[in-house]
């Protein structure tokens, strides 16, 4: 999943990334209201968490601009107001969900993985496709009887692939939801982790398109 995190204050904003990351998730992580609008015009996002007291642009601004550009991905807004008016503001702005610092990093991951789910209209934590079951609370996957533990690598790729089964996803939108900006990637990544997959979950868990992609039978 590609996340934009846009948070000025360093030690939370390096935290919160590494949070993420540690969870499998790329992130962008930007500082400032302008380039959260124009990082969200150039790459597609999962998921925005977003701080209100920013420079340039406060939060519920970029929030106002973003959903009447008619952009739907979820956003949860991580703040130090608490009032009961900032949050009623904050969500009849846009916002998805409405997180007060401090806040714990695993009810964010709690709530990230919520918030995702909700918007993809499923009310079931675990993802399934025809022969396999992605359960994103412990990472792990099962096929008929057996579960496998995955790298965050791994998981990242399989929860992409079975968050639509059925859809074919080429080499370079499963690089788009795996990396951020700042991450190298091999050009040969995608296929090794699908090679390390496959080699838990069977090949025809991983369904090859040739010359399109990759996609999981629903
Ligand atoms: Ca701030």
């Amino acid at each position: 999943m590609r996340i934009l995190l846009v948070e000025d204050d360093d030690l939370i904003g390096s935290a919160v990334k590494q949070a993420l990351k540690d969870d499998s998730q790329a992130v962008d992580w930007v500082r400032d209201g302008v380039t959260a609008l124009s990082s969200i015009e150039l790459e597609s996002y999962d998921l925005v968490l977003l701080d209100l007291g920013l420079p340039h642009k406060d939060g519920l601004e970029v929030l106002q601009t973003l959903r009447q550009g008619k952009k739907t991905m979820p956003v949860i807004i991580i703040t130090a107001r608490d009032t009961i008016d900032d949050r009623i503001k904050g969500l009849d702005t846009g916002a998805d969900d409405y997180l007060v610092k401090p806040f714990s990093i695993d009810e964010l991951h709690a709530r990230i993985r919520a918030v995702v789910r909700r918007n993809q209209g499923s009310a079931d934590p675990i993802l399934t496709s025809a022969l396999l079951k992605l359960d994103p609370s412990t990472k792990r996957v099962e096929r008929d009887d057996d579960s496998y533990e995955l790298s965050s690598k791994e998981y990242a790729l399989l929860q992409a692939l079975m968050v639509r089964p059925g859809a074919i996803f080429s080499r370079g939108q499963l690089e788009e939801s795996l990396y951020g900006w700042n991450e190298e990637v091999a050009s040969n990544a995608i296929e090794f982790l699908i090679h390390a997959l496959r080699k838990k979950v069977g090949k025809d868990g991983i369904k090859n398109v040739r010359g399109m992609g990759w996609m999981v039978v629903k």
